[in-house]
């Protein structure tokens, strides 16, 4: 098989780009398998696209580079199991939209939802609450092809380890084509916004995360900051007399209403027409998981930067919870945590220094990084923080030994 010629890429926010020698977006998993197997026998490497959401070097090649815009839809449903069968390249927002139709919901979503299935989950993308794991927790099987053009079942019945590797893999284990995920019965939010003071909330913060499905926010340093994230004006509703050093606090829970309602600060609708929110591409963002008994402690130290340090990053800096899950290499593994998210900028600003003195305060509390949000982990870290780090190096070893599916940023951490 002829590969076809290539050209360039660039992420969603545009801080990652490069040049790949051959690309495609094929039809069918005989297509990929064939386009996968062509590339390697030429000593080629293979990383796939999603959507382009990640803002670190995860898709990089100079290789082939697949796109699978072209292989979306759903394959099947088991309505026993609750369980949904879709290509891998579907996106997020299709998938929900399916699942209202068939009286299903995900049992959580994070805060966009214009990711391609397999590249959401290949990073251990999450949303929040307590009770609830990041969206890879949601995978019961995958198929995936390996670098001979073979394919690779994944399923929950039989190698439970090699599902726990591979449930958030960077795109390290080969082409993933289809992906089945646990869902639930469809249900509606009633979602609420308000603003409340730093320190009031952090009195009332175990009671709202213990309370409610979904709890999270955003502490604004400034009054400019919650325009760069696109926040909501909650004046109306604040328990606050101030509009700076403030947290812009959402919660959600599930509700038997069924009509959609919209008013200033709350709505009501089916489960994902609630958790997305609108981001414009101004903002450079790095994300960990800090454990969740250290979470309190790590953002008021991170305050206190903001406020001291660097009063120029004014960007709001998320705050969610999610609940620990098996996945070998996810930021959560076996561990409940927080996430913290900070972003540079705004435009002009060099961020750098901000977000490596966040890594500083972070890292001293364990915290994991999420793997598509800017961060500085090597691969000593890779190892302190993630006890099945060196497993998932001889599995991802045993299906990929010459590297294809790596790129040089992977291979530092986990070839
Ligand atoms: C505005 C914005 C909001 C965000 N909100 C959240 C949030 O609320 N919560 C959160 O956790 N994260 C969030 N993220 C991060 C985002 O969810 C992740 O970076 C996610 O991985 C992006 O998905 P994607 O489809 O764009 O994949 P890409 O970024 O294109 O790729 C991600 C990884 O998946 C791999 N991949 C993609 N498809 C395949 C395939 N078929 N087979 C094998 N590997 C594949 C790629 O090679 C790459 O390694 C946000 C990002 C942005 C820009």
């Amino acid at each position: 098989m002829e590969l076809p010629r290539g050209g360039h890429w660039r992420n969603w926010v545009g801080n990652q780009s490069f040049v790949a020698e051959h690309m495609a977006s094929p039809q069918s998993e005989d297509e990929i398998s064939a386009l996968v197997h062509a590339a390697t026998s030429q000593g080629k490497s293979v990383r796939c696209a999603g959507s382009g959401h990640s803002f670190t070097p995860v898709v990089a090649t100079s290789g082939l580079l697949m796109s699978l815009q072209n292989y979306q839809g759903i394959t099947h449903v088991d309505q026993q199991r609750k369980r949904v069968s879709v290509k891998a390249g579907t996106k997020l927002n299709t998938i929900t939209r399916f699942l209202k139709e068939v009286g299903y919901s995900l049992k959580n979503q994070g805060d966009i939802d214009s990711q391609a299935i397999a590249g959401a989950l290949a990073t251990g993308t999450h949303g929040t609450g307590t009770t609830l794991g990041n969206l890879s927790s949601q995978v019961v099987g995958m198929k995936i092809v390996r670098p001979d053009g073979s394919v690779m079942e994944v399923t929950d019945n039989d190698n439970l380890d090699l599902l726990h590797a591979t449930q958030v893999n960077i795109g390290m284990f080969g082409v993933i084509t289809e992906m089945t995920l646990e869902v639930s019965d469809a249900y509606w939010l009633h979602d609420r916004v308000w603003r409340e003071d730093f320190e009031s909330l952090m009195e009332r913060y175990d009671e709202l995360a213990a309370k409610h499905r979904h709890f999270g926010f955003f502490w604004c340093p400034t009054s400019e900051s919650r325009h760069l994230y696109c926040l909501p004006d909650t004046q109306k509703v604040s328990l606050s007399n101030k509009d700076f050093d403030v947290c812009e606090v959402k919660v959600m829970d599930m509700t038997d209403e069924r009509t959609f309602y919209e008013g200033e600060h709350e709505k009501i609708a089916y489960s994902s027409e609630v958790f997305a929110i609108h981001y414009v591409a101004n903002f450079h963002e790095l994300e960990y998981a800090v454990p969740a008994q250290y979470g309190k402690q790590a953002l008021r130290e991170i305050r206190d930067l903001v406020l001291t340090k660097h009063p120029n990053c004014i960007y709001p800096v998320e705050y969610r919870f999610t609940k620990g899950d098996p996945a070998w290499i996810s930021p959560f593994h076996n561990q409940d945590s927080v996430t913290i998210s900070c972003s540079g900028g705004p435009n002009g600003v060099d961020y750098w220094p901000f977000l490596k003195d966040v890594d500083d305060i972070l890292r001293q509390y364990g915290s994991r990084p999420h793997w598509g949000k800017l961060h500085f982990t090597q691969r000593e870290d890779v190892d302190r923080w993630f006890p099945k780090a060196e497993e998932f190096r001889q599995l991802r070893r045993s299906v990929d030994p010459n590297g294809y599916f790596l790129n040089d940023h992977l291979r530092a951490l986990f070839g």
